[in-house]
């Protein structure tokens, strides 16, 4: 807006002051003028534009500022008055009566629209008319009329009562709209007005002044009928109207409206005659009934300019949106492309040029043709996978979404078109990687359990050859008792014998137990994945009552008070399930904080199409780096505290992962863990 940036250019604390001092001068210097165009001998105008200039302001300022144009009325129009003869008394009258004015159509105004005022579509027009051309004047006449008419006859306060209204509602059918519109001249829009529109507007404004001037000149005198010359301007308005809006007639207006007054003051043009009160009358019916249906008409042409910019604006959007899509974006009339966007062209390999005007039937492989063209003739709706055919024949898979419209062209379908082979593709190499995952773990699951299994033979003769090597020993015992042998040979022997080896086979029978425990371990791991799933609706209350039954003899040695709500039922195999339940309930025996009483909660919800089970105690808790270590195989945090295989947790992830569910843990270390379980429901 122009007035944004000559604000702009103002310190802030400067603003009011110095747009105070601007309408005070205006004021004065308006007033000066409106004086000079008066009508003799009594001064009486057709025109007050001081008003026009302190309600423009008023409607470009907030409400709490309007103070400081009352500051600027007041010198300004004793300024103006007491010099050319008016008494003080009457100065202070007229001032108070254009207060009254400006400020009641001010805050009707404020009152009746939604925001600052926008002179741009009829229904805001008319708003403007009835609030600042109508209801302002008419109560501000009243006061105005008033002190010149003291001592005067009822006739002559109608008079003046009159005299003021039509020349106050002149003002603002004509010269205010005028001041707020160029005032609120947006410099910063795009779609400002083009060279041509401008030069069409300097044109248009010349050509009233010219016609004006000729047919308002001397020698044209109302003789009891109005010279026909008086319509001359009007085409040049309509066209000013039709053509340029609001701000188009109301410029047009103002250069017009001037001209008129300014040469019926000086006694020239068809509204001069002996009478300055009824020329003035004549003059402001004349203009008032010129400038009404012409505001009217510009006000309709500036809403639908507005109506129509925004339609393209939002057409210009659709129509980038389009373009920068991803999706191949078509419209079609009966299977003919109408229009497409840059994307489809790609998608299909065609050059744009010869999208238009294609067949869609040509962009579909042979064998779905018949089921595709069905779909489009019958309007469907939903997102489809199809084949399409490529301008070189080759063909690709895409997923497609159509909507039917009516428009003036009659029905058109409007589809969306996603190149899919990217995702097939990966779908396919997606697919072949778990294969071949599966077969791997099969494999691996294969090699595990023959090694576990048959690792298990050689142990056993490990086993039975150092019990062997122990009985020998015994004999080699008995046998040094014999008094042959030479003491020196005995001394060196016997600590071997009773020490040395018994030692060494400790630590081997050691050995064969825990390595017999990790064998057996790995052989029922392995063992998981050969056994088929019976999958079945699982009644967990009652497994978990069961789990606890067999537990109970840990959970009294242990004084842990468990408390289980009611959860819902899960699908899986008994066997495994219960197993997994009665691991983590296990751990969250062995894992409680002896220092405090144990409290486990077992709890469970449903979400979508699982159910949630979460197994809460208050025991040592796990630190967050070992949050994922703890399901790995052989994984034991503190082996020598708690004895354990470091195998429970690895076997409840193989199980939920056998089920398709998922199991986590939250633990805080020193206040307890939570582990969460879900199972399909
Ligand atoms: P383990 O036989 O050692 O219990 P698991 O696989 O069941 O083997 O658990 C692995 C490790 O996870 C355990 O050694 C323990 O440190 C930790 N752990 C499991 N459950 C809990 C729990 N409820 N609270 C604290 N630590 C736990």
């Amino acid at each position: 807006m122009i007035l944004d940036e000559i604000r702009g250019r103002i310190p802030h604390n400067l603003r009011m002051p110095v747009a105070a001092s601007v309408v005070s001068i205006s004021y004065f210097l308006s007033g000066k003028l409106a004086l000079s165009l008066s009508f003799q001998p009594d001064y009486i105008s057709a025109l007050w534009p001081p008003n026009s200039i302190v309600l423009s302001a008023l409607l470009l300022t907030p409400p709490r500022r309007w103070f400081w144009y009352v500051l600027a009325m007041v010198p300004a129009e004793l300024a103006a008055d007491l010099p050319s003869g008016i008494s003080l008394q009457m100065a202070l009258a007229f001032v108070g009566a254009d207060c009254i004015e400006v400020f009641t159509a001010a805050f009707l105004l404020k009152t009746v629209c939604d925001g600052p005022l926008q002179l741009n579509n009829i229904k805001n027009v008319v708003l403007y008319a009835l609030c600042a051309v109508i209801t302002a004047p008419f109560i501000s006449a009243f006061f105005g009329a008033l002190v010149p008419a003291l001592g005067e006859t009822e006739t002559e306060y109608i008079i003046r009562w009159r005299l003021w209204f039509m020349s106050d509602a002149l003002t603002h059918l004509v010269l205010t709209p005028f001041i707020f519109l160029w005032l609120t001249l947006d410099t910063d829009k795009k779609n400002a007005r083009t060279l041509s529109r401008t030069v069409e507007m300097i044109v248009l404004v010349s050509a009233i002044v010219i016609i004006c001037f000729f047919a308002f000149r001397r020698g044209t005198k109302f003789i009891g009928y109005l010279p026909s010359l008086v319509y001359a301007p009007l085409p040049f308005l309509l066209w000013a109207s039709a053509r340029a809006g609001l701000r188009g007639i109301f410029t047009s207006s103002f250069f017009f409206t001037v001209i008129v007054i300014w040469r019926a003051s000086r006694g020239y043009g068809p509204f001069a005659t002996e009478s300055p009160v009824n020329d003035v009358l004549h003059l402001q019916v004349f203009l008032f009934l010129v400038m009404s249906p012409l505001i009217l008409l510009a006000a309709a042409v500036t809403e639908r300019e507005k109506g129509e910019s925004a339609v393209r604006e939002s057409e210009k959007r659709f129509r980038l949106l389009a373009d920068v899509a991803f999706d191949g974006i078509a419209i079609t009339n009966r299977g003919v492309i109408v229009e497409a966007n840059d994307a489809f062209a790609r998608i299909f390999e065609y050059p744009p040029s010869e999208i238009i005007g294609l067949h869609v039937s040509k962009l579909v492989a042979p064998e779905l043709r018949h089921s595709v063209m069905e779909k489009i003739k019958s309007g469907y709706e939903k997102p489809y996978e199809s084949l399409c055919l490529k301008k070189d024949g080759s063909e690709f898979p895409a997923e497609v979404y159509g909507r039917n419209f009516s428009s003036d062209e009659g029905d058109l379908r409007i589809t969306a078109i996603r190149d899919i082979s990217h995702r097939r593709n990966a779908e396919i190499i997606h697919k072949r990687l778990n294969a071949e995952l599966n077969a791997k773990n099969k494999e691996l699951e294969q090699v595990l359990y023959v090694t576990s299994h048959d690792l298990r033979s050689p142990l056993v003769n490990i086993e039975g050859f150092s019990s062997e090597v122990e009985f020998s020993l015994k004999e080699l015992l008995s046998v040094l008792d014999n008094n042959d042998i030479p003491q020196a040979t005995k001394e060196k022997i016997i600590p071997v014998v009773t020490q040395h080896m018994p030692e060494s086979l400790n630590y081997i029978h050691k050995s064969i137990l825990k390595m017999d425990m990790l064998l057996k371990s790995l052989l029922n791991l392995s063992r998981m994945g050969r056994i088929e799933l019976t999958i079945e609706d699982i009644d967990m209350n009652e497994m978990i009552a069961t789990i606890i039954s067999d537990s109970q003899f840990k959970l009294n040695a242990s004084k842990v008070h468990i408390d289980i709500s009611d959860l819902p039922q899960c699908r899986g195999d008994k066997v495994h399930i219960s197993q997994l339940f009665s691991n983590l309930l296990d751990n969250a025996i062995k894992y409680l904080d002896p220092e405090k009483p144990g409290v486990i909660r077992i709890s469970g919800n449903t979400e979508r199409d699982n159910s949630i089970y979460c197994i809460e105690d208050n025991g040592i808790g796990i630190s967050p780096e070992h949050k994922e270590k703890i399901f790995e195989i052989f994984c034991q945090l503190e082996p020598d505290r708690v004895a354990g295989e470091g195998l429970g947790l690895t076997i409840v992830q193989r199980i939920v992962d056998m089920h398709k569910g998922t199991v986590r843990v939250e633990s805080e270390p020193g206040k307890g863990s939570k582990f969460f379980v879900s199972l399909p429901s």
